[in-house]
Parts: structure tokens; sequence; C-alpha cells
């Protein structure tokens, strides 16, 4: 009896940690400590009906990368963020990851490894499907079907989620609200799929931080060879920037985690 108290006793002290992390910790000090866990350690901040527009955290940039994953592509663009110390958040179709789909067994490893990594994953629908023409039957296949087959691959359902097309309605919102969804929306974009090659998407990047000097949210597909070839040039460039920008005692562009988007609407 004694003994199954005391097991009874450190399983709630290991359930505890988390929550505790989050309420004693500093966001650095989480981010740095609990790697690999991040996106369900925020759940209780996520899971809440937010909406991220990008303007949120001005000085900072944040990166999202959508329709993944990809085993051909992802895993290039996984090791460049380690490199760079940079934490992502990627919107996943459930299509790439279901182990009876072309690719499925391979692409559930890459998002076992996106996760472990400590990157953020976010629901994109299972088709890439515009959510403001769902039926209620359309509704599970989208939505709920992504949490369902992701819980079976990292144990986890995803607490964002990036409406395909940036569309939403009041409706849709208010259902994504209702079931624990943060919709992340973004204004950085560069039509990454739009670009020739890997200098040409360094350009495009360049004129979208030109014209919001403010940074925010970047919306990226790391389905797409071109961005995992300009990444590196893309963060060397924004780090360039940085100096140059802190020598002459003017705002940077720090980059950041999702979180610091969430954390200013707590
Ligand atoms: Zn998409």
């Amino acid at each position: 009896m004694q003994l199954a108290h005391q097991r009874l006793f450190i399983w709630c002290l290991i359930a505890a940690l988390p929550i505790g992390a989050i309420a004693w910790g500093t966001l650095d000090d989480i981010r740095y400590k609990t790697k690999g866990a991040d996106g369900n350690l925020w759940a209780p901040y996520m899971g809440r009906g937010y909406m991220v527009k990008g303007e949120e955290a001005p000085g900072t940039v944040a990166f999202t990368f959508d329709d993944g994953p990809d085993h051909r592509t992802t895993p290039v663009l996984l090791n460049q963020l380690d490199r760079y110390g940079i934490k992502a958040a990627f919107f996943i179709n459930g299509a790439r990851f279901h182990p009876r789909t072309a690719g499925g067994p391979e692409n559930q490893a890459v998002l076992r490894d996106i996760y472990r990594r400590g990157h953020y994953l976010g629901n994109h629908t299972f088709n890439h499907k515009d959510i403001t023409r769902l039926t209620e039957s359309g509704w599970r296949t989208e939505v709920l079907q992504v949490e369902q087959v992701l819980r079976g691959v990292i144990g986890r359902r995803p607490w964002l989620f990036r409406p395909p097309f940036g569309r939403v309605n009041d409706t849709g919102l208010a259902r994504l609200g209702r079931e624990g969804y943060t919709v992340v929306m973004w204004n950085l974009d560069p039509l990454d799929w739009k670009a020739t090659d890997a200098a040409d998407l360094l350009n495009r990047t360049r004129d979208v931080i030109e014209q919001n000097p403010k940074g925010g949210v970047f919306l990226f597909h790391d389905t797409n060879r071109t961005t995992i070839q300009a990444f590196p040039l893309i963060i060397e460039w924004i780090r360039e920037r940085n100096s140059r920008l802190r020598a002459e005692g003017s705002p940077t562009l720090d980059i950041v985690g999702l979180e610091h988007y969430i954390r200013s609407k707590r």
C-alpha cells in the first residue's frame, strides 16, 4: 500500500512538471529546457481560440512552413533549422502522412522528427481544403481526421490551425475555437512557390521585409525545393541585416518561435 502511494506521488509529480515549467520558467528557459515537447507544453495557451495575424510581436519574425511533411525536402530543412537554432511551425496535410497513402510511412518518420526537435505542428486539413465550404462530414474528414492520424504518430493532437488559402469565415473560426485551436495566419508572404531559384526567393523575401519593417509571421512551404535551397541565404541575410542595424543603433528583427505571437494574447 505504501509503495502504491509512493508511486502515485511520483506519477503526480511527473504529470505536473510541464505545467510547472510554464508557470515558473521564463519563455527562454522553457524553450531551452524542453526541446522536443514544446508544442505540447504550450498547449494550455494555444488551445483558447486565439487568432495570430502576424502583427503581435513587432521587431521579430517567425517561420511557418505549410503543406508538408515531405520526406524528400523537409529533413534538409530540419537540419538547417537546428544549425541556426531556430524553432519553426509546420502546418501539415493529413493526406501526406496517412499510413495508407504513398510516402505515408516515410512522412510519418519526418513528423516524429519535427516533433522530437521541438518545432510546432499545426493542422492544415487532410486534403488542403477551403474550410468555408465544408459540410459536417467534410469537417470530420478534413479537420478531425488530421488529429486522429497525428495522435497515431506522435500521441498528441495539434493545437494550431492554418486555413488553406487563408480562407476562414465566422462559423469556421467559432468552431475552431470551440475545438481548442489557435488559428495562425501570416503577414509576410514571399510567394516561394513562384520563385524561379534560390536567389529569386531571397530577393522576394528581402522585398517583403523592406515593405514590412516590423516583421511578423512568414509563410513558406517545406515541400518546395527552392525554399529549402534559399533558407540558409535568407537566415544569413537577416543576420547580416541585424548586425548592420545594431551597429547603427536601429531596431533589429529577431528570429523567434510562434509562442512570442501567442504570448501577447494571454
Ligand atoms: Zn497550404
